[in-house]
């Protein structure tokens, strides 16, 4: 047998993503959502644990983030909702059922576009509690007995299963990347408390369908197809079959391992939850909501673009990150040129150099670039500086503007009288305007350069070079 060569159409990716929403309280009773490491089993009540001849109630606030979920991923809003209780045997599920939604999710027929034009299908949208946590002491090997934390069960989860229509592991990233960065920007996740959590199936064109189980955060989701795509080419490469089945994913050594065989809808045997009426979702509430809808990240790209003439790359790094994005507009009231390059140029190079995040800053980001562009603008300190400053910034964690000021980098003499130095220079140097006159480029450079010296490199060079040119009326 050849080797068998894979093209993009070959491979079939979709997702089952669980995102729990950020809400006060749960879904189906009043007790707070509450992050992880929180004392066990405190944030409970009889809804939430089982108890016989409990009742739950729908919680409004978690309707109103679904819908609003659902109309950015552009689906169909259902005109009424039901819930149903998905069986299963579980210690982590103490009403041996899940109340989530089966035969009418709250949306579907919606869609994520990727960078290229690619439209990923939404399948839909709908929303279930989260069962409650399984504690291994010890890891799962080495402990003899489980202990269960219900304060995790019944967590408002929105779930959004896509149609299998993403091609390579990079289309992956792209639909993951945008999706977080749509929640960032509708507000209803909360990165810092809680994780996404996928279900992919994958296929390669030759084998089966084969399902990767509870994948926890979207790093560890990519990291999880990667090793799949190799393992099933592999199989196929060298003759062998791709069976159906479950795989579990060990974040430990990043690989997939099977967990079952078998296993289908069927098999939950859903019915409806007579518990919860049906939920009516009027046209008014819907246009409601759809009113309230942040500028989301395509339409803020496009924007963007246009206003500050951003490149498309760095606008898609800009507006995928909403903390980022915030930054850009904030700085560009000052100066929208100089805040473009400080941002695009030196702050996204030291995040990505370093592998941080805004939020890892010690300083007060946003104030801090919005000073120094202001610096910048006034030809107060020179870009070089800035940039070193905000390196002190994230590695030395020194606020930027008190790295200057320590440092004596900030110019104490104004646009005034850097003009001042410019007129004087250019009176010693007739001879040298007058080689510029005659077209020698390098003599501006040379103008420049004995500014730079007189006022110590304190001066910004782009402005001391336009004074210049001014001067000799270039
Ligand atoms: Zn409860
Ligand atoms: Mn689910």
């Amino acid at each position: 047998m050849g080797v068998a060569v894979f093209g993009v159409s070959d491979v079939l990716v979709g997702f089952e993503l669980h995102l729990p929403l950020d809400c006060a309280t749960k879904l189906f009773c009043s007790c707070p959502v509450v992050s992880k490491g929180t004392e066990p089993n405190n944030a409970t009540c009889p809804t939430c644990l089982g108890m016989p001849g409990s009742k739950p109630v729908l919680n409004k606030r978690a309707v109103d983030y679904a819908i609003k979920l659902a109309l950015a991923l552009n689906c169909k809003i259902e005109r009424e909702i039901a819930f149903s209780r998905k069986t299963y045997f579980y210690p982590d599920m103490n009403k041996n059922f899940q109340i989530s939604q089966y035969e009418i999710p709250l949306g579907r027929n919606g869609f994520v576009k990727l960078n290229s034009g690619k439209e990923i299908r939404i399948r839909r949208v709908h929303l279930e509690e989260d069962p409650g946590a399984l504690i291994h002491e010890g890891g799962i090997h080495a402990s003899k007995y489980v202990l269960v934390d219900y304060n995790r069960a019944g967590v408002p989860l929105c779930e959004i299963v896509t149609e299998p229509d993403i091609s390579s592991q990079e289309e992956a990233k792209e639909f993951l990347d945008k999706l977080k960065a749509i929640v960032a920007y509708l507000d209803i996740f909360d990165v810092e408390k809680f994780v996404i959590k996928a279900d992919t199936n994958i296929s390669i064109k030759g084998g089966e369908r084969v399902e990767i189980k509870n994948v926890t955060g979207t790093k560890n989701v990519e990291i999880a197809i990667n090793y799949e795509l190799r393992r099933q080419k592999a199989l196929i490469e060298s003759g062998k079959k791709v069976v159906r089945e479950t795989r579990g994913f060990d974040e430990a050594t990043g690989a997939t391992k099977t967990l079952r065989r078998k296993e289908t809808e069927a098999d939950y045997g859903f019915i409806i939850d007579t518990d919860l009426v049906p939920t009516e979702i009027s046209e008014k509430w819907e246009s409601e909501i759809r009113k309230k809808l942040p500028e989301f990240p395509e339409e803020k790209k496009q924007r963007l673009m246009k206003k500050f003439g951003l490149r498309e790359y760095d606008a898609i790094v800009i507006v995928n990150n909403k903390d980022l994005c915030d930054l850009l507009e904030k700085a560009a009231e000052v100066d929208a040129k100089i805040a473009v390059r400080l941002i695009t140029r030196e702050l996204l190079g030291i995040l990505y150099y370093n592998r941080l995040r805004i939020k890892d800053a010690q300083f007060n980001v946003t104030q801090e670039i919005v000073k120094l562009v202001r610096l910048l603008k006034e030809g107060k300190v020179s870009e070089k500086n800035a940039k070193e400053s905000l390196i002190k910034g994230f590695i030395d964690r020194i606020p930027p503007t008190q790295f200057l000021e320590k440092n004596k980098l900030l110019m104490d003499i104004g646009e005034k009288e850097t003009e001042k130095i410019v007129e004087r220079i250019l009176k010693k140097n007739k001879k040298a305007i007058g080689d510029y006159g005659k077209g020698e480029e390098k003599t501006l450079n040379f103008l420049v350069g004995l500014v730079m010296k007189e006022t110590k490199g304190k001066a910004e060079p782009r402005i001391v070079q336009k004074m210049i040119k001014e001067k000799i009326g270039d």
